[in-house]
């Protein structure tokens, strides 16, 4: 007893007192006694813990909500924090699957509501709908659009993708009345609404201003790019993705059959680390689906190095004869990477399947959203864009596909494929958060 109590002095005099939890033996320092009442930091998140769960009240405001425009509108709509034990019941599922159960007469309403709510102030949620609407349906949105450039909002600049004429026309009076001197607007992002307007006159205008530029590359054919397409040699309109999409599902267990085998280990290996390739997916181009692929052989193999891309800035892979993955030698400057990237690296376990219904083309231009494994359709960019350049005839590759690492080993980040068809070359590279 006399020992415990010469502790317990010793404790005190150095600054520190045993947490007053009866079961606890932690010695905790006097100013966090101070801060927590005598108990140590695991006893009173504990304590709090159990007195949330005591006195939480809990909301459910989706309770009962069938319609979906109503479901949209709750699950946007600012909700009140000022009371911490108020907790709102999430929405069960992505939200993206209620959007894409709006009809015809639906979106209309939704149109209206956002108004309303640029009206009202309340910018950020009338603009993560306008995303949302935008990136699944190819639907007159003039309304919106016109709503936000009252308040000179243009961003994010996709949300004037395929806008009206009087969209297009009114950003280029703008243009031209700050290079007279306004020049209160961004010209930046003024310039990116344009490109992803990207109608035949913007083209002329976009080449007229790259041809005024020459031989100096136009900064901003820059921005036609971030809209995912670029000049050709004869100033024409040439995309850098497909308007086709289809998405991959993840199934747990692979059917027996396989279509379009995905996450299987290839036949070549890597120079750089010997580990196999890995084929992303083998797709059968006399899958009717896939049409859309410029692509003359029968089989063309989404293969890379899992390992080495993470660790590269891009890695390229041949496509042989049978439409097989090998590796090229394109790859030339061997990333360093940590001796743990081997440790980490395992085989994977998912497979994809190939969406029976094709879905918008920009169902992924927000990255946040789930399920953004695809083949076609536009790049789901968690960085900046980064189009790759074909190493043998040095045009721009086409975006092909992505895999989002949710669907592979690493967890995180997306996985994206371009393709040199003339060349017969793939180049993977990876962007994560
Ligand atoms: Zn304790
Ligand atoms: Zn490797
Ligand atoms: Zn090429």
């Amino acid at each position: 007893m006399k020992v415990f109590l010469q502790n317990i002095w010793s404790l005190i005099k150095v600054g520190k007192i045993p947490c007053r939890s009866t079961n606890c033996k932690a010695i905790i320092l006097r100013r966090t006694a101070s801060e927590t009442g005598g108990y140590c930091m695991p006893c009173n998140r504990r304590k709090f813990e159990e007195f949330d769960k005591a006195n939480r009240k809990d909301i459910n405001l989706f309770e009962n909500v069938m319609d979906p425009v109503e479901i949209i509108k709750i699950y946007h709509q600012p909700k009140d924090r000022s009371d911490p034990l108020m907790h709102y019941t999430p929405y069960p599922y992505p939200i993206e699957r209620v959007y894409e159960q709006l009809n015809k007469s639906d979106i209309p309403k939704l149109i209206f509501y956002t108004i309303n709510m640029l009206e009202a102030g309340e910018k950020d949620v009338a603009i993560d709908i306008a995303i949302e609407l935008v990136s699944l349906f190819n639907l007159d949105f003039t309304a919106i659009l016109e709503k936000l450039m009252s308040i000179n909002e243009y961003y994010p600049a996709y949300l004037f993708r395929a806008a009206r004429p009087s969209i297009r026309d009114n950003i280029l009076k703008r243009l031209s009345d700050e290079e007279s001197g306004d020049e209160t607007l961004s010209r930046n992002q003024l310039f990116e609404a344009l490109a992803w307007v990207g109608d035949k006159k913007v083209v002329r205008w976009y080449a007229e201003k790259s041809k005024k530029s020459f031989p100096h590359p136009s900064p901003i054919t820059d921005h036609t790019k971030a809209a995912g397409w670029e000049l050709d040699k004869e100033s024409n309109r040439r995309n850098l993705y497909y308007s086709m999409c289809y998405n991959l599902e993840k199934q747990t267990k692979p059917p027996s059959h396989q279509i379009h085998p995905s996450f299987q280990s290839g036949n070549d290996h890597c120079r750089w680390c010997k580990k196999k390739l890995t084929n992303l997916i083998r797709l059968d181009l006399s899958d009717k689906r896939l049409s859309f692929i410029e692509w003359t052989k029968p089989y063309l193999t989404l293969g890379t190095c899992l390992r080495c891309v993470d660790y590269s800035d891009r890695y390229f892979a041949a496509i042989d004869e049978n439409g097989d993955s090998i590796w090229s030698s394109y790859n030339n400057i061997e990333p360093e990477a940590p001796e743990w990237a081997d440790e980490l690296f395992e085989p994977l376990k998912n497979c994809l399947v190939l969406s029976c219904e094709p879905r918008s083309a920009y169902y992924g231009l927000n990255c946040w959203v789930p399920n953004l494994s695809q083949i076609g359709g536009f790049p789901s960019w968690i960085q900046h864009y980064d189009y790759q350049h074909c190493p043998s005839c040095h045009e721009t590759m086409i975006f092909i596909g992505q895999f989002s690492g949710e669907d592979s080993w690493s967890g995180d980040g997306i996985y994206y494929v371009f393709l040199c068809s003339k060349c017969s070359l793939s180049a993977t590279t990876y962007q994560q958060s």
